[in-house]
């Protein structure tokens, strides 16, 4: 837990979120603003700041939530979606607390 940290915050309930699974290591929740129809965010309970600093002891951790993409996604009704974790600030991450981001629905995305 590191108090300075919304998505912390949102782990220990002390903010709310739109939650929809939760389990003893992850939290997944809808993006506050989404970017496709259907686009949640994969949190880990242990707060880490992003995938840089991970190391072999979050092998398990990864996997898992990697995992849980496509079982999500396909509960949400998605038929495909795509995975996006930002790394760093030249990589774009504005919250540093490693998360994964799921997002599709509606038309096909654009090539990137
Ligand atoms: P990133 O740029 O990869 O760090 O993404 C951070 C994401 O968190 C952005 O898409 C934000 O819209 C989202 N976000 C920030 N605060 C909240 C919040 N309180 N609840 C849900 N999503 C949030
Ligand atoms: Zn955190």
């Amino acid at each position: 837990m590191n108090a300075d940290c919304i998505f912390c915050k949102i782990v220990s309930n002390d903010i709310p979120s739109n939650t929809f699974y939760e389990d003893e290591d992850v939290v997944v929740f809808h993006d506050i603003h989404p970017i496709a129809p259907v686009h949640f965010l994969i949190v880990p309970k242990l707060h880490v700041e992003s995938l840089a600093s991970c190391d072999e002891t979050h092998h398990g951790l990864l996997g898992k939530m990697l995992l849980l993409a496509p079982k999500l996604a396909t509960q949400l009704g998605l038929k495909g979606f795509r995975t996006m974790i930002n790394t760093g600030r030249e990589g774009g991450q504005e919250v540093f607390h490693i998360h994964i981001h799921v997002f599709g629905g509606g038309e096909t995305l654009p090539k990137i």
